[in-house]
């Protein structure tokens, strides 16, 4: 280990493998962590750090030197990454990482490259005025939600640990300070792309599509047009990732281009929540006026991330800049096909079809109606529909789900006609139901109590207690039932910040 501290550890703890860091240097900018005063490790993954094939006996024991930034581990080549992104609409041609501070990578138990990031160790040259410093309430919020994604099965970057620093840092308040250690399959965003576009490099655009072809779709290498092939498999990817969030009533929040990521996982949860009562106009973020961010939004604001990267592309998919155009056009159009087939198969297997019938899409939407003008909380709603489809005792439990429970009774009678026709048998379709319609969702009320305690009280037993129950989202846990409940009103979150 090579340490400021100097603090001895045995060599080889992570089994470290940067290639990122052996790109041309205008990709990024080497850059060390700050040290922290008194570093504290809160949590760390060890069933992550297992996988990631890390030494987890000796984090349990370093862990907070190592996770706050104070101790480089052997072969970590820290640094921060240089992209640009759309903010809001708006081009931002320099952004990069102001807070965070890439360490290395790894190749994991399934051969899979990961990164490993350290998100509030400091300053970088890409902080402009910020500190380079997180607080400690984002860091429990990325976490928690960062490990509810993975165990609902929705792509995402995962949460290795989290320390406190044990300084203060400055916001509107005074805040403890932590850092959050995240792993993902590269950082690596469509605002990366936009960085070398935006200077008019296109050498470093191809350097940077073949590594990612390389990295992430290596099937493409052989394509007929493999820059082609990559654009349609980024917008594959995001589009059924986007159909998950809505499936389990996700809402980003910050959907700008530095924020996509060009692997495919969900990246930045920053004022991100997911949704209560059902209503497709819903926004949380405290910065979000026009409600570009909104639930319903996200296909459609996806598709418009993609075309962005479809322009730094272009020269890589023909000499010819109209046919360039032209092949750009067939991809952007096709993510919207692609999307809205993911979506409906998700929301077929939410109302527990198999089959496919043209008037599914009009029964998945009255019922959205219908939870809409009812006010149903989403993620109950389908929960107890799932009941319902093995038990009819369940219907009085449906309907309660709804301001008006009488006004559900149309729908059932068109629902339960519709499973007539469809091959499963009512206990086997209330099982595949309960799998694709969690009970457990990370409630924003609860985040916000989580948080809470551990940051006026140095109280970690909720953040504890709500990981627990999240790691197993489709089971039922009748012993941790409240945490499905929705809150009650004096309990509602109406707003959530940005990590800043
Ligand atoms: P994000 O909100 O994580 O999407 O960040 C947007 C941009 O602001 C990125 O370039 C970040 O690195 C930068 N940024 C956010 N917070 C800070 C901070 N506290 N210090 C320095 N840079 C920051
Ligand atoms: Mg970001």
């Amino acid at each position: 280990m090579t340490s400021a501290l100097q603090k001895d550890a045995p060599d080889g703890a992570f089994p470290f493998d940067n290639s990122y860091a052996r790109l041309p240097p205008n990709f990024f900018v080497r850059q060390a962590p700050s040290q922290a005063a008194e570093p504290r490790l809160i949590k760390l993954n060890e069933e992550l750090a297992a996988e990631l094939r890390l030494d987890v006996e000796l984090l349990k024991r370093d862990g907070e030197a190592i996770f706050s930034g104070n101790l480089l581990p052997d072969g970590a080549d820290p640094l921060a990454m240089a992209y640009a992104g759309h903010q809001f609409g708006g081009f931002v041609p320099l952004l990069g990482d102001g807070r965070a501070i890439l360490l290395g990578e790894v190749i994991d138990r399934n051969g899979k490259r990961r990164d490993i990031q350290l998100k509030g160790a400091g300053q970088t040259p890409f902080s402009r005025r910020g500190d380079g410093r997180a607080a400690l309430g984002p860091v429990l919020r990325e976490y928690i939600v960062s490990e509810a994604m993975y165990a609902l099965g929705v792509p995402a970057t995962r949460a290795l640990a989290a320390v406190t620093t044990g300084q203060p840092v400055y916001r509107e308040e005074v805040l403890p300070g932590a850092v959050f250690t995240r792993v993902a399959a590269s950082h690596i965003r469509v605002g990366t792309f936009q960085f070398f576009a935006a200077r008019g490099d296109a050498e470093a655009i191809k350097a940077l599509a073949d590594y990612v072809i390389e990295r992430h779709y290596p099937e493409l290498k052989d394509a007929e047009n493999p820059y082609l092939a990559l654009y349609r498999e980024v917008c594959e990817r995001q589009a059924a990732l986007i159909a998950r969030w809505l499936h389990v009533g996700f809402i980003h929040g910050v959907m700008n281009t530095d924020n996509m990521t060009i692997s495919g996982e969900t990246i930045d949860f920053g004022p991100c929540a997911f949704m209560d009562s059902y209503d497709p106009a819903t926004v949380f973020s405290s910065i979000d006026h026009q409600g570009r961010y909104a639930y319903a939004n996200q296909p459609g604001i996806g598709q418009w991330n993609l075309a962005r990267l479809g322009e730094t592309l272009l020269p890589l998919f023909d000499a010819d800049q109209e046919k360039a155009l032209e092949l750009a056009n067939e991809v952007i159009k096709l993510y919207g096909e692609r999307f809205q087939a993911h979506w409906l198969s998700g929301m077929r297997r939410k109302i527990g079809v198999v089959s496919e019938e043209d008037g599914d899409l009009e029964l998945i939407q009255s019922l959205l109606a219908l939870m809409q003008a009812g006010q149903a909380d989403f993620t109950l709603a389908f929960r107890r529909l799932s009941a319902l489809a093995g038990n009819d005792a369940a219907e009085a439990a449906f309907t309660a789900s709804f301001r008006e429970p009488e006004a559900c009774g149309e729908w059932l009678g068109r629902w339960r006609e519709r499973l007539s026709r469809d091959p499963q048998s009512p206990a086997g379709r209330a099982e595949a139901m309960r799998k694709v319609n969690p009970a457990f969702i990370p409630r924003n009320h609860r985040i916000e109590q989580a948080i809470l305690a551990a940051t006026e009280d140095g109280d970690f037993s909720l953040f504890e207690a709500l990981l627990t129950v999240l790691a197993k989202p489709y089971d039922d846990q009748p012993a941790l039932a409240a945490y499905m409940e929705p809150p009650q009103p004096d309990e509602r979150v109406l707003q959530t910040f940005c990590g800043t």
